[in-house]
């Protein structure tokens, strides 16, 4: 349920004014944490919270995530992990991307895992272990086949060496060893059998060295909805966290248990009449064809309203679907309401939600826009104030 548009803003959101809101459901994440879960069999969830949580808000997400059986978090970056624990959010953290020369003191201070994927990095850690005087919790990255982050090869045997070295000295302790899927959105392609079975020769190697990390993780939210046999001892979902299906061809959040936690909505600002004939937006990429009604939507390009999505965009005003007319602008975007429109300035308009009240989804706009939900929640910009229902509070 969202609220009406002219509740007082939630704490932490200032100012409001009402343009806009994206309202997200606290419980739905939650929920879904359970659900993925279950479906993870023995295997625990590590909810990855990257990117402000997927856009839906990096604390409350947390917070939230936890409250529904996650029992690790994880973040791209080193300074989303900071701002977590600096916010009071102590679970298990684990980060990936930090840079050499990186200040790692006060991530390893904080017991924040780190993921060592190179020599530098590995080192790195050991530096700040001997730094801080402190044990420092690893989990190696593995390129299995993804060709992206991580090591493989030699490059893979000396971090290995190094690590198994470094656990030796009581610097560190390698509790995870972990790798990503080059195609888990296609259950069947061949190269998620020949990653995982990469992945247990790697644990093999590991293990004859010395180290038997007890969290060995591969699977994304495609692998932990589609293949079972990928959880090993931790699955690591993200996108299906905030409800959203990464395989909208094979099904959707309904169909695989999951409801989408964001809602994005915004307030008519302008209702007129135009002409037939009449062009519109930037360009005029869209000329009324009738006599009509225009409204004014009060989000852009900056909000992450995709500009892709000109003439194409859905919007629903009302309980009716509309197509964005013209151009998105950087703040603004148009519809066309038809002749006959009652809508007037002020009424709520949902760009998104969960579709069960015939408002478009993020899935809708992925496909508006040509691309995939996750760019669609995650570009929704700074301006859009989050307010959040559900939860605990
Ligand atoms: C983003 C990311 C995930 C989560 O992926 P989803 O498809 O959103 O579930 C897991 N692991 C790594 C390394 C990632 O970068």
């Amino acid at each position: 349920m969202t609220s009406p548009p002219h509740d007082p803003p939630s704490p932490g959101v200032t100012p409001w004014y009402g343009t806009s809101r994206a309202s997200i459901d606290l419980d739905a994440i939650s929920d879904n944490v359970r659900e993925l879960d279950r479906r993870a069999g023995d295997a625990s969830v590590m909810a990855v919270i990257k990117a402000d949580a997927y856009g839906h808000g990096l604390v409350p997400s947390a917070r939230a995530a936890l409250a529904g059986g996650a029992r690790y978090l994880a973040v791209a970056q080193l300074a989303e992990a900071v701002s977590l624990r600096r916010a009071g959010v102590d679970a298990p953290l684990l980060t990936w991307l930090f840079a050499p020369g990186d200040d790692l003191t006060e991530a390893v201070e904080r017991d924040i895992t780190l993921s060592a994927g190179a020599s530098w990095a590995i080192e790195a850690i050991g530096a700040a272990a001997s730094a801080t005087g402190r044990t420092v919790r690893v989990h190696l990255k593995v390129d299995t086949g993804l060709g992206r982050g991580g090591s493989w090869g030699d490059g893979l045997d000396q971090v290995l060496r190094r690590a198994a070295a470094l656990q030796a000295e009581g610097a560190v302790e390698v509790e995870g060893i972990w790798s990503h899927f080059a195609w888990a959105d296609a259950p069947a392609h061949p190269t998620v059998r020949a990653q995982q079975e990469t992945f247990e020769e790697i644990c093999e190697q590991a293990r004859r060295i010395g180290l038997a990390p007890p969290l060995r993780h591969l699977a994304n939210s495609a692998a932990t909805l589609t293949n079972p046999s990928a959880a090993y001892d931790m699955v690591r979902p993200g996108l299906s966290v905030f409800g959203l299906s990464p395989v909208p061809d094979l099904g959707s959040p309904e169909d695989f248990g999951l409801r989408e936690a964001m809602r994005l909505t915004a307030r008519l600002v302008n209702v007129k009449p135009a002409p037939a004939g009449q062009g519109v937006s930037y360009g005029h990429e869209y000329v009324t064809e009738t006599d009509t009604t225009l409204g004014l939507v009060p989000l852009g390009y900056s909000d992450g309203v995709p500009r892709h999505a000109g003439n194409a965009g859905p919007i629903s005003v009302n309980g009716t679907w509309h197509t964005v007319a013209g151009r998105v602008c950087m703040d603004q975007l148009v519809l066309d309401l038809g002749a006959s429109s009652t809508a007037a300035a002020g009424d709520e308009v949902v760009l998104f939600g969960r579709g069960v009240d015939g408002e478009p989804t993020a899935q809708d706009w992925a496909e508006a826009a040509g691309t995939i939900s996750y760019e669609i929640v995650t570009r929704l910009g700074a301006r859009v104030p989050r307010e959040y229902v559900g939860g605990e509070a």
